[in-house]
């Protein structure tokens, strides 16, 4: 595409615009170029906070009622262009069908849900509070927090874009959101459907560019209220310190260092699905990546032989290929940070037992072998750090507390996972972890219900359920004399 042919990269105020910052967006099968995208900067973001501070005042007054209806029509909207967006999805993510398919009906599961919240709110609004005294009564209200910006990454660009924006225009916020350079086409296609939607001029803003010329200042503008950031830590830790300058809320959903605990008396052929799902959907690029992988010391040895076998057997190529299992990662830059991951890995003596490379046979695109490693030191980099790449630790255990133990030593604590027959103990080591979401002898599965953040450096604040609302609300309770 030439540079003539650049997609408008800013909708502010209900129209499309071109800004002068030009953004290539890069095929990961092909390496050659998807798109152009025209993004913006600071004075982009001065216009989409202008459009967004004067449209609060009437969103923030509307119903709940009246939030639900469009959020609705998103939903249909993006069930309406399915295919288009996969298809988004899997040239420019490089996800696989399936996952591209199951990340879009999140994104529809997502806004049917908040609109369901947002119609509940009108009835739970002014309760009364019942309070120790007949001379006072009270009642709480719950108020939309004000503008806020939404910063997003790569690896799941539409399901933590819809994470933010439908809880946020549920509590009747205003929103500028910034998706990641890299991965910014199916949130052109989200703000053409929105656009669509019926949600009036300026509610919802989207200012693509990079993190510098356009998340920073709008981290650091007073007009945003709130900042709710995915991404690295390195990157949300320079959000809260720019967001602290003027106090405002922020919900940051940072990086993973997950495990997989394989319990004695664990199915090893769903313990070794699991392990897959958890190491390699998405080509490891989650941040709930349960890439170091516990395994009872009487299961160690078949399961790593089993582990390997069906690490092998997995089809990576061409995303857009039905039959592919594991698509390449998103860019050069990722592709070079694991593989130098894998280096190290090696250099400090850890043992691979497959995968490390490029699977024969791919010669261009940036694919990397689902790849196994145990013998890995506990503070070697492959152990602690986060890789983001289909890259798997497997360690022994010779009981279950120093599972738990290891699994709990990391400076991380989104999710883990529990494999074992015996459900009453399998709670009980669920119970014991230091995460925000345990899967027991089930895959990665998230419901809009279910709370998503986790422990220690992986979170603050939680997604989803009605968390997810309150993190873009304000409270406020008014009490009079009777
Ligand atoms: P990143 O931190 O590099 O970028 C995230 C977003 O921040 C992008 O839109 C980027 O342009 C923007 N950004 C960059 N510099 C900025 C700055 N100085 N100020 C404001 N914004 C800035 O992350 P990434 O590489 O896009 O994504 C991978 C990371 O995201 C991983 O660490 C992963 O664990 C994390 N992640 C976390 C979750 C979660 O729910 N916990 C989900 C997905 C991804």
């Amino acid at each position: 595409m030439s540079a003539q042919a650049a997609l408008n990269g800013l909708y502010i105020d209900g129209q499309w615009s071109a800004g002068d910052a030009l953004l290539q967006v890069i095929s990961p099968v092909t390496e050659a170029s998807l798109a152009q995208v025209a993004g913006g900067g600071a004075e982009a973001v001065d216009q989409a906070l202008r459009a967004a501070t004067r449209s609060f005042a009437r969103w923030s007054h509307s119903s709940g009622a009246e939030r639900a209806v469009v959020l609705r029509r998103i939903a249909r909207g993006v069930a309406e262009r399915r295919e288009r967006l996969m298809h988004l999805q899997s040239s420019n993510n490089g996800k696989p069908q399936f996952e591209a398919a199951m990340d879009v009906d999140d994104v529809i599961a997502t806004f049917d849900y908040y609109a369901g919240l947002a119609e509940g709110q009108d009835q739970a609004q002014d309760a009364e509070v019942a309070l120790p005294s007949a001379d006072f009564g009270a009642r709480l209200r719950r108020e939309p927090c004000g503008v806020v910006g939404l910063i997003v990454p790569w690896n799941f660009p539409m399901v933590t874009t819809a994470w933010k924006l439908a809880p946020a225009l549920a509590a009747g916020c205003c929103v500028v959101l910034k998706p990641s350079e890299v991965t910014p086409l199916a949130e052109l296609e989200l703000a053409a459907i929105i656009a669509d939607s019926g949600l009036p001029d300026g509610v919802f803003n989207l200012v693509c560019g990079t993190g510098l010329a356009v998340g920073a200042p709008l981290a650091a503008d007073p007009r945003v209220a709130k900042i709710s950031f995915t991404g690295s830590n390195a990157v949300g830790v320079q959000v809260m310190q720019r967001a602290a300058e003027t106090v405002k809320g922020v919900s940051l959903e940072l990086g993973g260092k997950s495990s997989l605990l394989v319990l004695a008396d664990a199915d090893l052929d769903l313990a070794v699905e699991l392990a897959c799902g958890g190491g390699f959907f998405n080509a490891g690029q989650m941040c709930s990546a349960t890439s170091r992988v516990l395994v009872a010391d009487e299961l160690a040895d078949d399961f790593l032989l089993r582990l390997k076998a069906r690490a092998e057997a997995i089809r990576v190529g061409d995303p857009c290929d039905p039959e592919v299992a594991m698509g390449p990662l998103v860019n050069q830059a990722q592709y070079r940070r694991v593989l130098a991951h894998i280096e190290r890995g090696l250099n400090v003596g850890a043992r691979l037992v497959c995968g490390g490379g490029r699977p024969a046979g791919l010669t261009q695109g940036f694919f990397i072998q689902p790849t196994v490693f145990t013998e890995v030191s506990l503070d070697s980099a492959l152990w602690r750090e986060e890789i983001f790449g289909p890259v798997l630790c497997v360690r022994s255990f010779s009981s279950e507390q120093e599972a738990v133990a290891l699994a709990n030593d990391s400076e991380f604590g989104l999710v883990a996972s529990v494999v074992g027959a015996d459900l009453d103990n399998a709670e009980r080591v669920a119970n014991a972890l230091q995460a925000g979401l345990v899967w027991i002898n089930a895959p990665q599965v998230i419901f809009p219900q279910t709370a998503w953040g986790g422990y220690k450096q992986s979170s603050i604040g939680r997604e989803l359920g009605p968390w997810g609302l309150q993190a873009f609300q304000e409270l406020k309770h008014v009490i009079r004399a009777l």
